[in-house]
């Protein structure tokens, strides 16, 4: 039964009046997938609350940081007792350091990293520190991956596999993303080719290690091996995006899980456990080119914030020492093979995949290998499914393209009760084709 909205609906309409699309980011606003967003007042845990008091089981996690579930009481204790100190100085803390250390103890390839504030930050400076390093220009990408709003990323795959990008935004110059190559997701042999047309040219390869913001695409083992080959051949250097993999998908986070080293590395989301923060980081020689250490600029007035270093640091520690990352893990897999399992027994077309509290679920025969694949799933299914979760209090990422995330507080009945709600939502969708 559609449930009551109505407060939403006007929050909705006002805030449309004064904000560009009524919201703050654009995923928000439930365009890709029809219908109008959900204001949220509180979340607790696994659950949100919104303006009309209906309540979720939350698989979006704020798109990635709520891995310990939401307003966690000691993280809320350890940020409260950080604010009545004062809310940032402008001048560095001991925490910072601290935090810094607790990365590099999980993440041995961050040997040195500078804090920011968002994910876009930490990619945008990564690729400007690689490009400085080099003293090359070029940069790959691969379609479908997402590494934050800066202009050089903001590029829409060209036709076939060689092309320059083509910006994807009005407003992006033509020289902007000039420089920016754009490879298929899983495509060895493209990279590669791009690569050799662009001798001693290319800084850095940037990849999604796992592909979040196209579904759910995982890299085969020899494509992500053959990055780092690849890299070392040509002196260019890898840089894993683990803004969304960071401390989701392993405690030791995709680079862990994969065994591949990259030379430098971006992280978001759950190093904030909720609060703006990034951070950008990796192989010391390279690092210490960025100022004042070194000529490559980068700044921020709220860099290192202590409430965002505070909620992250307390986060991470939760995570690690109280929680389990295995059973996370198996209860995401077991909503991934739930879902799966539910569309069939209904005859409906679902493949789904799953690494530690991030999972992915398609409309398709198979999980996608790239964007392509991504795009050919029934995205009018999922649109279907997810206007109709909501409906059953499941509120799931508003797009095919989005990955989904499982806390630590969502228990084993909030996984059932999911299914069931799918089950039923399922059993109609086959009726009606
Ligand atoms: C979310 C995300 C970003 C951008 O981070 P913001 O904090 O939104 O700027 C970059 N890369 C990846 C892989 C992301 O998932």
């Amino acid at each position: 039964m559609p449930l009551n909205r109505h407060k939403s609906q006007d929050l909705f309409k006002d805030a449309k009046e004064i904000l560009p699309g009524g919201v703050n980011s654009p995923v928000r606003a439930f365009g890709a997938v029809g219908g109008e967003p959900l204001f949220i007042e509180r979340a607790e845990g696994p659950y949100l609350y919104d303006a009309d008091g209906n309540r979720y089981i939350d698989y979006i996690g704020s798109w990635g940081p709520a891995i310990i579930g939401h307003a966690h009481p000691e993280v809320v204790s350890a940020v409260s007792d950080v604010m009545s100190k004062g809310f940032s100085f402008g001048a560095p803390t001991e925490i910072e350091t601290k935090l810094a250390q607790k990365i590099r103890q999980l993440v041995p390839s961050m040997e040195m990293m500078r804090f920011v504030s968002s994910g876009t930050e930490a990619c945008m400076s990564a690729l400007r520190l690689a490009r400085g390093f080099t003293g090359r220009n070029k940069l790959i990408k691969y379609n479908g991956c997402y590494h934050g709003h800066a202009d050089m990323l903001l590029v829409k795959a060209g036709s076939g596999v060689a092309t320059l990008g083509i910006p994807g935004s009005p407003g992006v110059p033509e020289g902007a993303t000039h420089d920016t190559l754009v490879a298929p997701f899983n495509d060895l042999a493209a990279t590669e080719a791009l690569l050799n047309e662009n001798k001693e040219q290319v800084a850095a390869i940037i990849i999604e290690p796992i592909a979040g913001n196209a579904n759910f695409i995982r890299p085969s083992q020899e494509f992500i091996q053959g990055l780092r080959k690849l890299c070392d051949e040509h002196q260019t250097l890898l840089i894993f995006d683990e803004v969304m993999t960071g401390f989701r998908v392993h405690l030791n986070c995709a680079q862990g899980l994969f065994g591949v080293k990259p030379d430098l590395s971006t992280f978001g989301k759950v190093i904030g456990g909720g609060m703006p923060i990034g951070v950008y980081g990796g192989r010391r020689d390279v690092m210490n080119k960025v100022a004042p250490a070194g000529p490559v600029y980068q700044a921020g007035t709220l860099s290192g914030n202590p409430l965002a270093v505070t909620c992250g640091m307390k986060t991470l520690e939760l995570l690690e020492n109280k929680y389990s990352f295995t059973e996370l893990s198996n209860r995401t897999n077991r909503l991934a093979v739930g879902l799966r399992d539910a569309a069939r027994k209904n005859g409906v077309t679902l493949s789904s995949d799953s690494e530690g509290g991030m999972f992915g679920f398609a409309f398709s025969e198979a999980m996608p290998k790239n964007f392509d694949d991504a795009k050919a799933a029934n995205i009018e299914a999922f649109n279907h499914f997810f206007a109709a979760m909501i409906d059953e209090g499941v509120y799931l990422a508003p797009s095919a393209y989005e990955a989904g995330f499982v806390s630590t507080t969502h228990s084993d009945d909030d996984i059932d009760a999911t299914i069931e709600a799918a089950a039923k939502v399922f059993s109609t969708m086959s009726q009606a084709s």
